[in-house]
């Protein structure tokens, strides 16, 4: 049958069948019957809506058996069968046709059945381009009908379903019954009738009771008994004159006659019954009409109390429920269920839960035909089959059912993935997964083909298996066959077989078998890989291990190498530890061999698994242990509020040409000399006075010390200088600092809970020594002025207005990104260094420090031209500093160029991509004067990009963190923020910058409407504002009804109006919610069109280096930095004196409670990524120095001890 529709097994058809109110469809968003359910999103936090909308009627279905062909018990359905059953519902009296056609359209000749293959019919809605062409009046009730073929490939069945509203409508009901009405109509009657009218008015059950027989008798007809005089005293008081309409509709006719006293008289006539319409015919007759109008007047009637209709002629005989000929019309009276669950069709509200409807079953399926279920909807809408997966997994899980459990496995081992999988496979390849449909194959091929030469072994097949996950997905056989393993490479195949480059060949028979162990089906593969690295090496061993399978003995014996790392006995299990350490030990002693004891290191590992068994477990190791020292950078030790320092020397050490230029500063260094300095040296717009050059110098120079500890300790962890760490956080134009002893240092830093202080939030030493340091959140980030007296002395010093600000700045705007240059200020007091530290950490903000050390190094350096504004050109600008021109718009258009070495954008609090914030700090603005509107591009990137994240909010007067979460992608495309790219000229992608400018008006505007439909300024509603008017309707009409029995018989003219009242209100509740469902959509697709607008803009991508983290409040907290190493192709997290490998999951993912969130980010140029960072550059020496100390010695090896320094520093 048609493809791509979910579809329903037949229970679930008739559950949906017994909950789909057509007057209610709009409530719930779809058509319940005809649509398949939402997709359920597991998350907790997601919005939840009731699958069946509270108010929908819960039909309890009565046959009309005279309009009925229900199958019979025993009968089998032959292929010219069509069943029908007519019911009608007794709570909202809307009439149901149910057909179920076996008639056979072609060779479909096995209705599905219990004990087939297909046990249940699976319905497909087929819909039907008439209906829905007629559209749907939205003042009346109106007429459904929907159909359904069973999509069991050789079942006949086509199911038609057509709802009916009742033939007395709400204002026919009120005509008859209305207390109000029927005393107009008495007093009528009276008038009319005079003598001959009636002593009391009509009964609201009388008008429906003489219809009733009316219609009895007509469908029953009695000779005499079809004429009606209007006069009738009986007839004037209940019906008069203002019933006609529903009279005739009915099939009444009306004429004047003689009477026999010459009079003329009106008289109606009952309605004249033909046959009944076949129960096939889609068109009801009058007589079928009848037989449906006294259905719901009975039914009416019933529901006076008893007192209220005593005497009325005909006792309501109630009809037999529909239930059984449903069922078995729809081939589901007995199917195979569940122990332990009631029926679920019963009226009870509460619903399964919505996997089982995703699967078109209901809760009580026996397991078996919960996977039939599985199954019909997989073969109909094979797309969604990870959607159906994740409900059986789920549902098998709920039911605890070992038999499905074992079922879900089966087809897990198969590659059927869930949802959950597929959208971490998207995520891998840095794809939204909501926007997986607009992305092409090419797009996803391409970025697995550029991770690939990227990656180490190990995530190369990680992306190959994320790749297949995205390959069955989509059902795309050219996906498929990149991900599959083919292999053309040397690298690809060692990263097939699982192998680094530097392991030898005696390990690739291992490997190769644990390829072929794995999968039988890679033979061919891994031969393949065997035969590429055989030849990349020139490997006669390899060649004729491929030839009989048999690898001649190794150039190592293993033997040899359990000497080579001095291991005696290698009979036994030995300790990893110990085995990595002698590894460490012996290669720092012979560097020169380091891979043969590496080879020898790996042969024993190896050895050590196969007989032995005993694999080393690197995540239960201590940090320390698990790489060797050469491989692994050093942490930095927190030498008090210095967290942030020390993640920005981190990050700084990783950008390559800068480390080198540092390392050889001597080169570089600017001279002092009047002369050297009388050429144009601008840093920060300023002239730089040979004062600011000694102590940029210095500070390189205290750099330099620090970066060669970095490479030579023969330890995990250095420790900057304090002199460093004061220069680092004092401002370049600033005088020298003076030097502190590390007494002073030790009084005035602090933990707290064991996590050092941050920057910001220390009183000055003097008033806490010896007491207990406030906490953190007690005092603000970057406020002074909050902090009050304790710091007014060396605020104001820090702070004194500006004297001989560049006045030729004056004429233009201020950057935007950075504040203007500080003159230099006169130093004031004799303060230790390290309260100066504590201040500067505590006034600055974060970012400003990695400013600050730019600042330092340009000033250190010879420039190597001069740019714009006699703006010294050196390595600095060229790594971090782009070329930005603002855009102002006010009368003219003004453009003005700037360098800037970061953009600043603020999350605002809420969570979002990247994108999105800088889209607003690129984007079109008003200034404050609201009359200038400004945007910025980028004339010329840097290849290192840093974004940093505002994140201190000031909200009623304190400041506060925003924590929200800025998702990161790992390829940032540049493109949209420059001026032109490779494919795209300056107007095109001004063009297209303007769309979405205009694009995110909209979206604005619409998050302004949103936001007071859905009432969210009032948080305490929990409704909408077409739920709130909806609801006040009932609440009205609830009153008014209650009043009108309360007044019976004092006839207030007043209820009516509620009528109109309510009709009016319901009319705009309607109104309100298509608006809302309106603008929901609206969004989502101004959303959409956002961010495809860039979507193929892909000319300049930056890769993810780095994010320096923070964790706390804005007063106080700990930061760290994740460094991504290009070259091993795995991010750490240097946190301190700890640096550790960690998933990328940690980097990329939202944190909910107390979260760590990112304060900078840095990009590098994609094709830069190795030349400029390198994050692992070590040569641990073994010459002792008096300022590197060693933690966690763990090997007791005696070597070490002769280290006097390890002890001496760490036990000061
Ligand atoms: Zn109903
Ligand atoms: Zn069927």
């Amino acid at each position: 049958m048609s493809s791509g529709l979910p579809g329903k097994t037949a229970p679930r058809l008739l559950q949906d069948l017994l909950t789909y109110d057509p007057r209610h469809e709009e409530r719930a968003g779809r058509n319940l019957l005809t649509t398949a359910p939402p997709h359920y999103n597991p998350d907790p936090a997601a919005p939840r809506s009731p699958a069946v909308p509270n108010r929908n009627c819960r039909h309890v279905f009565l046959n009309k058996s005279e309009q009925s062909k229900p199958p019979r018990h025993g009968e089998d359905a032959a292929h010219d069968t069509v069943y029908k059953v007519a019911a009608f519902c007794s709570k909202c009296l809307w009439h149901l046709d149910l057909t179920v056609d076996f008639r056979d359209n072609g060779n479909r000749s096995t209705p599905c059945r219990p004990g087939t293959d297909f046990a249940l019919h699976h319905f497909q809605y087929r819909p039907d381009p008439e209906e829905e062409a007629r559209g749907s009046p939205v003042d009346r009730p109106h007429e459904r009908n929907h159909s359904f073929s069973c999509s069991a490939p050789k079942c006949p069945v086509d199911v038609h379903i057509r709802l009916t509203p009742p033939r007395f409508d709400d204002q026919d009901i009120v005509l008859l019954t209305d207390r109000a009405v029927l005393r107009k109509r008495w007093e009528a009657a009276k008038q009319l009738g005079g003598d001959r009218a009636d002593a009391t008015m009509a009964r609201p059950v009388d008008a429906l009771d003489f219809l009733s027989t009316y219609l009895l008798d007509s469908l029953n007809p009695v000779k005499g008994k079809s004429r009606i005089p209007l006069m009738n005293r009986k007839f004037l008081r209940t019906f008069g004159k203002d019933c006609d309409s529903i009279l005739k509709r009915l099939g009444f006719t009306n004429t004047v006659e003689l009477e026999d006293d010459g009079s003329s008289a009106d008289v109606w006539y009952l309605p004249k019954v033909g046959p009944l319409a076949h129960p096939l015919d889609s068109v009801p007759s009058p007589t079928n009409i009848l037989y449906d109008a006294r259905y719901e007047l009975v039914t009416i009637i019933s529901r006076y109390p008893e007192h209220e209709r005593t005497g009325v002629r005909h006792d309501p005989t109630i009809p037999q429920p529909a239930m059984n000929d449903l069922e078995m019309a729809l081939g589901c009276l007995a199917y195979s269920k569940t122990q332990g669950r009631g029926a679920p069709r019963n009226a009870s509200y509460e619903e399964d839960h919505p996997y089982y409807a995703g699967l078109g079953a209901v809760g009580d399926f026996s397991d078996a035909l919960l996977m039939f279920a599985y199954s019909r909807q997989v073969a109909v809408d094979m797309d969604n089959t990870p959607y159906y997966f994740e409900c059986l997994q789920d549902l098998s899980i709920g039911r605890a059912s070992a038999e499905l459990q074992t079922k879900v496995a089966l087809l897990a081992s198969n590659g059927q993935t869930n949802r959950r999988e597929i959208a971490k496979a998207y995520r891998h390849f840095g794809i939204e997964p909501r926007h997986a449909n607009t992305i092409n194959e090419d797009h996803i091929i391409g970025s697995f083909r550029s991770r690939l030469s990227d990656e180490s072994h190990n995530m190369v097949e990680e992306t190959r298996k994320q790749l297949r996950i995205i390959g069955s997905a989509r059902n795309s056989q050219r996906i498929l066959d990149e991900a599959s393993d083919a292999i053309e490479t040397y690298e690809q195949a060692l990263s097939y077989l699982g192998m680094d480059i530097d392991q030898t060949d005696d390990f690739i028979p291992t490997m190769y078998t644990v390829k072929v162990g794995d999968n039988a089906g890679s033979v061919q593969t891994a031969r393949k890989a065997v035969k590429i690295i055989a030849e990349a090496r020139n490997s006669q061993r390899l060649r004729d291990f491929l030839a009989n399978g048999l690898m001649p003995s190794a150039e190592m014996e293993v033997g040899e190498a359990y000497a080579l790392l001095n291991i005696g006995n290698r009979t036994e299990k030995i300790d990893m530890e110990v085995l990595k350490n002698q590894l460490d030990l012996q290669a720092a002693d012979n560097p020169e061999s380091s891979a043969k004891y590496e080879q020898a290191f790996q042969l024993v590992q190896q050895d050590q698994a196969q007989n032995y068994n005993n694999y080393s477990n690197d995540t239960s190791a201590p940090y320390s242990t698990r790489h060797p020292l050469q491989t692994w950078p050093v942490g930095c030790k927190n030498i008090g509020n210095t967290c942030y320092l020390n993640s920005v020397l981190q990050f700084l050490f990783t950008v390559k040409p800068l480390r080198e230029m540092v390392l050889n500063c001597d080169t570089h260094l600017q001279e002092t000399t009047p002369e050297a300095l009388s050429a144009k040296k601008n840093v920060g717009r300023s002239k730089v006075t040979a004062e600011q050059v000694d102590k940029a110098r210095h500070f390189v120079l205290e750099l330099r010390k620090l970066f060669e500890h970095m490479i030579s300790a023969p330890t995990y962890t250095v420790k900057p200088e304090i002199n460093l760490a004061g220069l680092a956080l004092t401002k370049s134009d600033e005088p020298d600092s003076q030097q502190v002893s590390e007494e002073s240092i030790r009084l005035g830093l602090g933990e707290i809970g064991g996590i050092p202080v941050s920057g910001p939030a220390l009183p000055p030493q003097d008033a806490f020594v010896g007491k207990e340091l406030p906490t953190p959140a007690d005092s603000v980030m970057g406020d002074e002025d909050a902090n009050g007296d304790t710091d007014s002395m060396e605020a104001m010093d820090f702070s004194a207005p500006a004297t001989d600000l560049d006045t030729t700045n004056t004429t233009k705007p201020e950057p935007p990104s950075r504040p203007p240059p500080v003159p230099p200020r006169p130093q004031t007091s004799n303060e230790p260094t390290i309260k100066k530290i504590e201040f500067r950490a505590r006034q600055q903000d974060a970012s400003e420090i990695m400013q600050n050390i730019f600042d330092l190094l340009s000033c250190a350096v010879v420039g190597t031209g001069v740019m714009r504004d006699d703006e010294q050109r050196d390595l600095i600008k060229d790594l971090f500093f782009s070329d930005v021109t603002t855009v102002r718009k006010t009368q003219s258009i003004q453009r003005i160029p700037e360098l800037m070495d970061t953009f600043i954008v603020s999350p605002g609090l809420r969570d979002r991509p990247l994108y999105s914030c800088l889209d607003d700090d690129f984007g079109l603005d008003t200034e404050d004067d609201k009359a200038t509107a400004r945007y910025r591009y980028i004339d010329v990137a840097s290849p290192i990009q840093i974004i940093n994240v505002k994140r201190a909010i000031y909200e009623k007067g304190t400041s506060a963190k925003d924590e929200s979460h800025i998702k990161l992608d790992k390829v940032l495309y540049l493109d949209r923020y420059l001026n032109k790219t490779m494919s795209l000229s300056e107007d095109e992608l001004q063009q297209r910058r303007e769309k979405q400018w205009k694009l995110q008006a909209r979206l604005k505007l619409a998050g302004e409407r949103q936001k007071v439909l859905r009432l969210e300024e009032s948080p305490e509603m929990t409704m909408s504002l077409p739920e709130v008017v909806e609801e006040t309707a009932i609440m009205i009409d609830n009153i008014s009804e209650q009043q009108a029995t309360e007044q019976d018989g004092s006839g207030d003219s007043a209820i009516l109006d509620y009528h109109q009242l309510t009709a009016d209100m319901r009319t705009r509740a309607n109104e309100l919610q298509k608006e809302l469902k309106g603008i929901d959509g609206q969004m989502t697709m101004l959303e959409q069109e956002v961010d495809s607008i860039f979507e193929d803009c892909r000319d300049y991508p930056y890769r993810l280096h780095a994010v320096f983290m923070h964790r706390g409040s804005a007063g106080g907290g700990h930061y760290w930095i994740y460094i991504y190493d290009f070259q091993e192709n795995i991010w750490r997290k240097y946190n301190d004196e700890a640096v550790d490998e960690v998933d990328e999951d940690e980097i990329l993912r939202k944190e909910n409670n107390n979260p760590a969130t990112s304060t900078a980010i840095v990009y590098v140029r994609d094709d830069r990524v190795r030349d400029f960072t390198e994050a692992v550059c070590r040569k641990p020496s073994l010459e002792p120095s008096h300022d590197i100390e060693m933690r966690d010695v763990i090997a007791p090896d005696p070597e070490y001890k002769d280290f006097e320094i390890i002890d001496g520093v760490e036990q000061e």
